[in-house]
């Protein structure tokens, strides 16, 4: 772990945000970030629940260490209602200074089946410019952008008066469900003018982004009853439909036959600015070659500011334990991804009805409504998201292009509910290579000094940010 005194053998940054200067410092501190972030992603801190908490604590109690190694002043573990342990460091601002929240989390997805991993995915390997294991990058690499900036900026920050909150979460992967509340519950330690959540992908290597924009979810369970006892299908099939044969019918009329959802009534923003190539789609998702793909429009359209309609799990007996039985009863989870501008209310209001008015005149249906994330659309002109732009540049010696993220944040729109003077910037440690969730999780090193860079730059010229800017 770098210490202060460590960094007083480093020459200081004169005019604070030359890029060349800061750039000459960074590579001194890389060694050893890269070191603490293989020691992190060596905690499987999966947050699921059923797995063991113990790691998760473990995990947080590490990040603590390095945000106090990071000359961080007032750290400390915090959960509300039975979370798992976030940990949040600051450095309150002078007066009339800004303060910037920066964001990650600690806690890990599952690995699936670590037989398939190339290397173990909790013992962190180098291949190449990649570092390998779950967490690598998503978003362990997160945590350690914050410290490595903190680390080599840290004294000139203290000097301008810029207040710093480091604010790492434990429990994202696992949909962050105590996150309102906690927000709520630490709402003054947290209070900041900028907010920089770094748990989102660049454009490719060499390319940096922002996140502009990011899909909300909602989903729904639906569930088909054709009988009341599960009968033989020998001696009762013919006059009724068994429940898995209804529900597929039913499901089937989400679709349109382009593989657009069918459902009216939901918003499309406007097509994005970037393209993503379809042999890019095909590589990153792995299509099988010779598979068309579905819908219209724009790949980036398509993933980005159009709805989508996944079904994400089905209940039905098992093949294995298929036997010659009429299946009484079927259910279905559907996930519907939906853009900016869409209000997740008014998704799931017209997905259900949409259930309900398909519903096969020989099947019951019930359709139960669940969870719900609002999408993200970005403020463009702010001074900060210019601020962003011209740290992202700097950095990677090229502009940043504006992406979008098929996925969720839900998280995000909390944010701003909280904290509505405060300007949210997405960025990313990921690139399209890197599998987050998926087998063989992987960060770019060379990417990821960048990613340090661009914050410690960002973080410098936050004292610009004027009030009357923002
Ligand atoms: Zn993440």
């Amino acid at each position: 772990m770098t210490t202060p005194q460590d960094l007083q053998h480093i020459a200081p940054v004169g005019a604070a945000s030359d890029p060349d200067a800061l750039r000459t410092r960074l590579d001194a501190l890389l060694p050893q970030a890269i070191k603490d972030l293989e020691a992190l992603v060596r905690i499987p801190s999966i947050a699921f629940p059923g797995h063991d908490r113990e790691p998760v604590q473990r995990s947080a109690e590490a990040v603590a260490e390095l945000l106090r190694g990071a000359g961080l002043e007032q750290v400390s573990l915090e959960s509300v209602a039975g979370g798992a342990p976030a940990v949040i460091g600051r450095r309150p601002a002078a007066p009339g200074r800004p303060t910037v929240l920066l964001y990650a989390h600690h806690d890990v997805q599952p690995t699936g089946d670590p037989a398939e991993w190339t290397t173990p995915p909790f013992e962190p390997t180098r291949r190449g410019e990649r570092l390998y294991a779950r967490g690598a990058a998503d978003d362990k690499a997160g945590v350690m952008a914050h410290v490595t900036a903190l680390r080599l900026v840290g004294e000139e920050l203290s000097a301008e008066g810029i207040g710093v909150t480091v604010f790492v979460e434990g429990e994202e992967e696992a949909g962050s469900p105590t996150f309102r509340p906690f927000i709520e519950a630490h709402r003054d330690a947290l209070a900041a003018d900028l907010i920089v959540v770094a748990d989102s992908a660049n454009w490719a290597v060499g390319v940096p982004a922002l996140t502009t924009s990011l899909r909300g979810v909602v989903d729904a369970v639906v569930e088909v009853r054709v009988l009341e006892q599960a009968v033989h299908s020998g001696l009762f099939g013919g006059p009724v439909l068994d429940a898995p044969t209804q529900l597929a019918r039913l499901l089937a009329t989400l679709h349109d036959e382009n593989g657009e959802v069918a459902i009216p009534g939901l918003v499309r923003a406007a097509d994005p600015e970037v393209e993503m190539t379809e042999e890019d789609y095909r590589r990153d998702a792995g299509v099988p070659a010779g598979l068309p793909l579905s819908g219209t429009g724009s790949i980036a359209a398509r993933l980005w500011t159009r709805p989508a309609l996944s079904v994400i799990g089905i209940d039905a007996p098992t093949v294995r334990d298929a036997s010659n039985t009429l299946v009484p009863v079927a259910r279905a989870k559907v996930s519907l991804r939906i853009p900016p501008g869409q209000e997740p209310a008014a998704a799931m209001d017209v997905l259900v009805a949409h259930l309900e008015a398909h519903a096969p005149a020989a099947a019951q249906v019930t359709v139960h409504r669940g969870e719900q994330g609002r999408p993200y659309s970005a403020r463009q002109d702010s001074p900060a998201m210019e601020l962003a732009r011209g740290a992202l540049a700097d950095a990677w010696g090229r502009p940043a292009v504006d992406t979008g993220l098929g996925g969720s944040i839900p998280f995000i729109a909390d944010l701003l509910e909280v904290f509505p003077a405060a300007d949210v910037l997405v960025t990313g440690v990921e690139d399209p290579e890197s599998r987050a969730h998926g087998i063989d999780e992987s960060l770019h090193l060379g990417e990821f000094a960048k990613v340090c860079l661009a914050e410690a730059l960002l973080l410098l010229r936050a004292g610009d940010l004027r009030r009357e800017d923002r």
